[in-house]
């Protein structure tokens, strides 16, 4: 039904905006056709009150939708709300496009810096131009400072680069 997005990715989102009651909610709201606030609260045993703030953000955020319709019997109005699959898309691809402009931005820094560090666990690595400032000695423990390869970082980074950019081609 929701081809668009994995359930990972769902949840990651529904993490970020709801925290753990997001993810209790939208694993619900992903597994029935609609569902009132009512029925989310009493299947979650999450209260009234944080149902509708998690289902409002979510709402703010393209994630759900809600259709509105009179109880035949009390004459109320009813929302019932499920996800929202074609805006979730468009979500998912702006948030992965955020993501891509963070990890180019980390890259272009580990490709444009030296690093030295001492060794030390509890140090940080500092750039040469730092290094310089304190003529190679850790401004942490004192140690001398030694060159180090940040190979790994940006293999790694121009790997999840490539993954993100065949994933907004596809
Ligand atoms: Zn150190």
């Amino acid at each position: 039904m929701y081809s668009s997005v994995n359930d990972e990715t769902l949840d990651q989102i529904a993490f970020i905006l709801g925290g753990e009651e997001g993810v209790q909610i939208i694993d619900i709201i992903k597994s029935v056709e609609e569902i009132t606030v009512e029925e989310l609260a009493e299947k979650t045993d999450i209260q009234i009150n944080m149902v509708r703030k998690v289902l409002y953000k979510f709402y703010n955020h393209s994630l759900v939708t809600s259709r509105r319709f009179r109880d035949k019997e009390t004459g109320w109005f009813i929302f019932q709300w499920r996800l929202q699959p074609n805006l979730i898309e468009a979500y998912v691809t702006g948030m992965k496009q955020k993501i891509l402009r963070k990890l180019q931005s980390r890259l272009r820094y580990e490709l444009q810096h030296e690093f030295y560090h001492c060794g030390n666990s509890g140090c940080s690595r500092i750039t040469f131009e730092d290094a310089m400032d304190t003529v190679f000695k850790c401004p942490v423990c004192g140690e001398a400072l030694k060159p180090l390869d940040n190979e790994a970082s940006i293999d790694f980074l121009e790997r999840k680069i490539g993954e993100i950019e065949r994933e907004l081609d596809s």
